[in-house]
Parts: structure tokens; C-alpha cells; sequence
């Protein structure tokens, strides 16, 4: 399938406050050399625990943070050699929606005006002109032409994040970035606005990329889905392949946590032994061997690269779990 974003050893690091016990500068490291695509008009998730890298990942995809290192690339672009004068007009093709539609909704602007903003800093579009797209983006959305005279705080939780997807597919992007999008909303609500995004996605044709701790929410609504663990990407396969038998045993943990409805695809809870180490201070060779029920010698010094090890299907583990993954379930 043709490749929209193509990720290739990105890597983002935070400075660290200096300690007083610490001499040298101490860096997070947010995202270690990441690589990855995402396909035209598909859905890809990204799951992993809080401080896996998963924001900061999506955040250097779409350039709001500046990649340390590496290449982004999208579609023929590669944004990470772009002046700012020429990623603006990259940018207006990605959009983000964020967990907290309060937060990023001027409290003091009306929906009207929260949705033609983007009108305003990308096109000359008269007043009447505005006024009619913003009508009919809000019926995209789902809310009614009278909601345009509301302010944030007027409406539910479910109706701002309306307001935020309509201001992200205001000037037809390509791409969209929905970090937590559905995480602050009620179950009953997720599903509402889940269901509009996948909708939108074919509308509109769509890429996505879904970041979400909700494990059932990136199930129900990725094609693919990459698994993070301390800033690196440790598997990628598609959705239901990943579900069902994960490769990586950090994977195999994190979705072992997972409540499934359907008793026969339930699988024994996973606890991993120890904390998540610190991602300023991450484990030698494999990251995950503090943690890894099976860890050979070799995982304490040589690092696992993420390599195709079946078609479709990336993993980053010297001893993926390949054996009788498939019969045992059959
Ligand atoms: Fe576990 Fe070793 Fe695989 Fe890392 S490389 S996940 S420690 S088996
Ligand atoms: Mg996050």
C-alpha cells in the first residue's frame, strides 16, 4: 500500500533539570530511534504505558516537536529538511486532536469563530463564505447549525471534541493526529466519536494516527498498531494479528491487561515483574530485559533491532514468540 508518513530513526531527547548530585547533563529519552510508515487511509495505533513516548512520537510525526535526529518524510516530503515558511504549508495537510477539547478551545470564542479560525490564518475566505463552510462542517460533525453561536463552555464534553475535529478537517488535511482524543469522555460518548472519526476517515479519506492508553479503543478502531515500550517501538503488526497472538513479550504483557468480552480469546494476565525503568536511564541491550519473563543472557548487552520476522509483522526481541502462536489458538 502506498506509504503516507515515513518515519526513519527519529529520535527525540528532553534535557533533564541538572541535579545536585548529578554532574553530567541527564537527557529523557522521549523516542530512541524510531522507524516506521504509516499507509494512505489507514488507521494506525499507538499503544504502550504513560512515558512510553507515545505523545512525543506523534508530536515529532506532525513537526510540533523538532526530531533530534532522523527523517520524516511525508508523502514526497521530508519534512525534517523544510524551512518554516515551507512546512506551514506541509502543516495545513496534519492536523491534531487533542484529550482536553477545553483546553484547547478559547473559552472567550464562540463555535463559529473557534471553527473558521483556521480560515483565517490559512485563507482569505469572505465572512459569508466562512459562515456557510463552518455550517456545513458542523453537520460533518454531528452538531446542529444553531450550536455556532455557543461558547465551549455550553457544550458537553462529547460536543467540544465535535468542535475540535471540525476545526481539524476545516481545511482538508491529510492527516490527523488524535492523541487521547476519546480518553477524557464517557464510554457511551467514546464510541459516539470514535464512530464519526472512522466515518470522516472514509468520507474524507483520511490517515490517522491514534494514540490512545484505552487498549479496547485502539482495537476497535486501527488497522495496525505499533507497541511502544520506553521510547522505542518494539512491535508493529495489524490489529487483530497483534491482539491475538503478540509477538513481543511486552506486548504479550500490555494486552494481557486487556478485559475481552469473548471467553475464548481471554488470555491469563501477564505481570511483569519490577517497575518501568527510568527513560533518562534506560536498561542496556534490550530495554525490556529487567522486566521480560523470558530474558536470556544475550538481552542484557545486545540490543534487538525491530525486523520483520513474518510477513506484515515487526518485532523487535531476540526470542519473539513465534512458536505454536498460531495452533494454540486455533
Ligand atoms: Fe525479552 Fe530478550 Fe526479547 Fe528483550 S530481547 S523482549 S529481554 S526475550
Ligand atoms: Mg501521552
Amino acid at each position: 500500500p502506498p506509504v503516507l508518513v515515513r518515519v526513519k530513526n527519529a529520535k527525540k531527547y528532553f534535557k533533564l533539570k541538572k541535579g545536585i548530585f548529578t554532574k553530567n547533563q541527564q537527557y529523557v529519552k522521549a523516542v530512541d530511534k524510531v522507524s516506521f510508515e504509516i499507509f494512505k487511509g489507514e488507521t494506525f495505533g499507538l499503544v504502550g504505558e504513560s512515558g512510553s513516548g507515545k505523545s512525543t512520537l506523534g508530536r515529532v510525526v506532525i513537526g510540533l516537536h523538532e526530531a533530534d535526529e532522523g527523517e520524516i518524510y511525508f508523502e514526497e516530503n521530508e519534512i525534517t529538511a523544510l524551512n518554516k515558511r515551507e512546512f506551514q504549508k506541509v502543516r495545513k495537510e496534519m492536523q491534531i486532536i487533542f484529550q482536553d477539547p477545553s483546553g484547547s478551545l478559547n473559552p472567550r470564542m464562540k463555535v463559529q469563530e473557534l471553527i473558521s479560525e483556521p480560515f483565517d490564518v490559512y485563507t482569505k475566505m469572505t465572512k459569508k463564505e466562512k459562515e456557510e463552510k463552518v455550517s456545513i462542517l458542523l453537520e460533518k460533525v454531528g452538531l446542529g447549525v444553531e450550536k455556532k453561536l455557543s461558547y465551549p463552555h455550553e457544550l458537553s464534553g462529547g460536543q467540544r471534541q465535535r468542535v475540535c475535529i471540525a476545526r481539524a478537517i476545516a481545511l482538508n488535511p491529510k492527516f490527523i493526529l488524535a492523541d487521547e482524543a476519546v480518553s477524557a469522555l464517557d464510554v457511551s460518548v467514546q464510541a459516539q466519536v470514535i464512530n464519526l472519526l472512522k466515518d470522516l476517515q472514509k468520507e474524507l479519506g483520511l490517515t490517522y494516527l491514534f494514540i490512545a492508553h484505552g487498549l479496547n479503543v485502539v482495537r476497535y478502531i486501527s488497522d495496525r498498531v505499533g507497541v511502544m515500550y520506553l521510547g522505542q517501538l518494539v512491535e508493529v503488526a495489524e490489529t487483530e494479528e497483534l491482539f491475538d497472538h503478540p509477538l513481543h513479550p511486552y506486548s504479550a504483557a500490555l494486552l494481557s491487561t486487556n478485559p475481552v468480552a469473548d471467553p475464548k480469546k481471554r488470555k491469563d494476565k501477564i505481570v511483569l515483574q519490577g517497575e518501568i525503568p527510568s527513560p533518562a536511564n534506560p536498561p542496556a541491550g534490550c530495554r525490556f530485559h529487567t522486566r521480560c519473563p523470558i530474558a536470556q543472557e544475550i538481552c542484557k548487552t545486545k540490543v534487538p533491532d525491530l525486523v520483520e520476522v513474518q510477513e506484515g509483522r515487526q518485532v523487535a526481541c531476540h526470542f519473539p514468540l513465534l512458536t505454536n502462536s498460531k495452533e494454540e489458538t486455533e
